[in-house]
């Protein structure tokens, strides 16, 4: 069996992996975590029966839709494992069935089919079946015919109709997934060498890695939080770690939605990548788990830039949101990340219903209070299977026909109660330029680069930017 892991082309930079959908805020793509994920488990399946995987990666290599379609001619897969997402869900819907006409079978994993599969597998007959977890072996158990140890899918029945009724097999309800999970070491080095890039890398090459699996956090807003929480043994992290370095990587995006979340975990995996000297690395983290104890070993290990939520300077919009912390709380974790060293990333929800010109002024002025080295503001969209969608839902912000949403800030999906869209999108982009076009935030950038490779880097990223937001 000759098995593709697909990211479909696409108009623009689509980041579709981790049933987060959106568009590149700048240029940045890093490697779709959904597809490293299966790329284990694929290899050993395929290799266990003689078969073939290959990576195709269109966003990477930046392919137009003919180009794909001819590389995907070319290996002539049976089967066809693609990312989808609702940012780019009509482009996706129109790449893919053309795939499914040339014989290709297709199963599609991605935010817009996390609520609902069966709905739109209805619709669109070139979905033969839907993976729900990445994290888990259902692709080999569904590609052996192994149904009844399937955790989480939505298939069609075998009942000899064409094509089958949509149903979900469903043995592990996400609330449920905890404990340690197993993954197949990730086989990175089937994707392109070429074509990733990541604001915050120190170095290149860079490769993304994942060591656990969901969040156990409630926040409403958020889709992770749905996902259950797993972890991986240290032991399989590090076997992935020290086989990208053996190849010569050295920097490193944990992809981890809070690292630390298992402290003892955490330090273990510190005092691992300490042990190593060589790694240079950006992880997330809230601002509740940063401890001073986390942080020092964070930055021991080679930890250099930390991404943490501060999503709004309103503690009522915090409370609101179940985010678990207040605004003082933010501040202070800010102020001991720089005084230990590290890079600071503020990561913000903006366009929440309750949005006000003065509450988005007030979480500007935060910002530039705690003097964080990046600002990555996101544009509130109702994800499928969170709460907050329900809420978007009941309030007639959202209808379930929408299916198409982009948090990246390319376009706002939500007016709020006192902003329309146009309104929102503006207000969005002049907080950039305003956070970012600080003579002394500018000259604070320039003079903290290391190294040629940031320099460029940053360039880069800060045209990109600049010219999304003017
Ligand atoms: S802590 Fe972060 S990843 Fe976890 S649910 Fe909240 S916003 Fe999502």
């Amino acid at each position: 069996m000759r098995i593709l892991l697909l990211n479909p082309p696409g108009k623009r930079i689509y980041i579709r992996d981790y049933f987060c959908s959106k568009t590149t805020k700048s240029n940045y793509l890093f490697h779709p975590v959904d597809l490293l994920g299966l790329s284990g488990t694929a290899a050993e399946f395929a290799k266990a029966r003689g078969g073939e995987l290959s990576v195709l990666d269109c966003m990477a290599e930046r392919l137009s839709v003919d180009a794909a379609h001819a590389k995907i001619e070319a290996f002539r897969p049976d089967v066809v494992v693609s990312l989808v997402g609702s940012v780019s869900w009509d482009e996706d819907r129109a790449f893919l069935s053309e795939e499914h006409r040339r014989g290709r079978r297709v199963l599609a994993i991605g935010d817009v089919l996390h609520e609902n599969a069966e709905d739109r597998m209805r619709e669109e007959l070139w979905i033969e079946a839907v993976i729900h977890v990445f994290a888990n072996a259902d692709l080999a158990h569904y590609l052996a015919g192994e149904r009844e140890l399937i955790e989480d899918m939505s298939v069609r029945r075998d009942d000899g109709t064409d094509p089958g009724e949509p149903t979900r097999l469903c043995r592990l309800e996400a609330k449920h997934r905890k404990g340690e999970f197993v993954l197949p070491r990730p086989r990175h080095e089937l994707f392109p060498a070429t074509g990733y890039h990541f604001s915050f890398a120190k170095n290149a090459p860079f490769a993304t890695v994942l060591t656990d699996y969901g969040c156990p956090y409630p926040c409403t807003v958020c889709v992770i939080g749905t996902l259950g929480f797993q972890t991986r043994a240290v032991a399989e992290v590090l076997e992935e770690i020290d086989a990208l370095r053996a190849s010569g990587v050295r920097e490193l995006f944990f992809m981890d939605q809070t690292f630390g979340v298992v402290r003892s975990r955490a330090l273990e995996l510190c005092r691992a990548f300490e042990e190593r000297g060589d790694l240079s690395w950006t992880a997330y983290t809230r601002p509740d788990t940063g401890d001073d104890e986390l942080l020092a070993a964070m930055k021991s290990a080679g930890c250099h830039t930390i991404m943490m939520g501060v999503e709004s300077a309103d503690d009522e919009l915090l409370a609101a949101y179940e985010k678990g912390y207040r605004s003082s709380i933010i501040l202070d974790a800010f102020r001991r990340a720089r005084q230990f060293g590290l890079r600071t990333v503020g990561t913000f929800i903006i366009g929440l219903p309750e949005e006000t010109k003065s509450s988005l002024e007030k979480t500007l002025e935060l910002a530039v209070r705690m003097d964080m080295d990046f600002m990555s503001l996101n544009m509130a969209v109702p994800r499928f299977g969170t709460p907050f969608r329900k809420q978007a839902l009941e309030l007639g912000l959202a209808s379930e026909r929408d299916l198409v949403m982009d948090q990246g800030g390319a376009d706002a999906f939500l007016p709020t109660s006192t902003l329309d869209r146009k309104t929102m999108l503006a207000m969005k982009k002049r907080m950039v330029r305003r956070f970012y076009m600080r003579p002394s935030y500018l000259w604070r950038r320039l003079t903290s680069v290391g190294s040629l490779f940031e320099l460029r880097a940053q360039l880069r990223e800060g045209w990109a930017l600049f010219s999304r937001n003017i």
